[in-house]
């Protein structure tokens, strides 16, 4: 069994490795190409340092996503955290956004407290990499709806938006290193999302009709209130 995972692992880095290079190839095929233009001609080439400029933004945001999921993170999360205050700040910061866009975000929770052992900036990348995707997907505006739950073992977190929804083939494809289908997404943010919610022993689950919206929940262990343990 070790072995598998071992192999599995190669064949996750290979796809990773094979992608990145393929993502970063691109801009700088492009940026060469326009180098070039722009030495032999003799003609205003604004346009051409316009190009470039966005490209090599391009490679930056590439490689920024990447730097989050190379750092060691397993190490960090080992504190005790409260959820709500981190979807609170998390909201906070996403209305800013949505408001632009016509899009309401509503906190739909009953709960004083939802702890859970954690590392609060990926906590918060989880969400806003959530909260971002669902504004994405409704360009006519609408109510992103994020709500908590929690039993026994778990706290459960939704955050369900009214946009394009993604058909079944589409939701088997989220999550594949740079697939996207946004003119300026990379294709990262989904797999950052589960790689940070398997590293805190939690799962993610995906509900999503085309034209309707989609559902994402997030499962993760429950633990005490500190203050209630011993
Ligand atoms: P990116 O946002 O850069 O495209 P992601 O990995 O976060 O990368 O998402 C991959 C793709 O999955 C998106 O381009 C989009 O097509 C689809 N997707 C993700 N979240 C949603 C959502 N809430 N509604 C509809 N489609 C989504």
């Amino acid at each position: 069994e070790e072995h598998m995972m071992q192999s599995e692992k190669l064949t996750m880095a290979g796809q990773l490795a094979a992608g990145i290079a393929h993502e970063i190839r691109n801009p700088l095929t492009s940026i060469n190409g326009f180098m070039k233009l722009m030495r032999s001609s003799n003609r205003n080439t604004d346009y051409y340092y316009d190009i470039i400029e966005s490209e090599l933004k391009r490679i930056e945001l590439i490689v920024n996503e990447l730097l989050v999921l190379s750092k060691p993170q397993a190490k960090h999360v080992s504190k005790p955290v409260n959820v709500l205050p981190i979807l609170d700040q998390v909201i906070t910061l996403m209305k800013v956004q949505s408001a632009l866009k016509d899009i309401e975000i509503v906190f739909d929770t009953d709960d004083t407290s939802l702890w859970i052992i954690g590392e609060i900036n990926q906590l918060k990348q989880v969400f806003i990499n959530l909260l971002k995707n669902g504004m994405d997907a409704m360009e006519a505006g609408g109510t992103i709806t994020v709500t908590t739950y929690s039993n026994e073992q778990e706290v459960l977190i939704s955050v369900r938006d009214e946009g394009s929804g993604m058909t079944a083939e589409q939701v088997q494809r989220l999550g594949q290193p740079f697939y996207t289908t946004k003119e300026t997404g990379t294709g990262l943010g989904f797999m950052i999302t589960q790689n940070i919610i398997h590293n805190h022993r939690g799962s993610i689950q995906i509900e999503s009709t085309p034209n309707q919206g989609t559902i994402f929940t997030v499962k993760l262990p429950k633990i005490k209130k500190p203050e209630d343990i011993e």
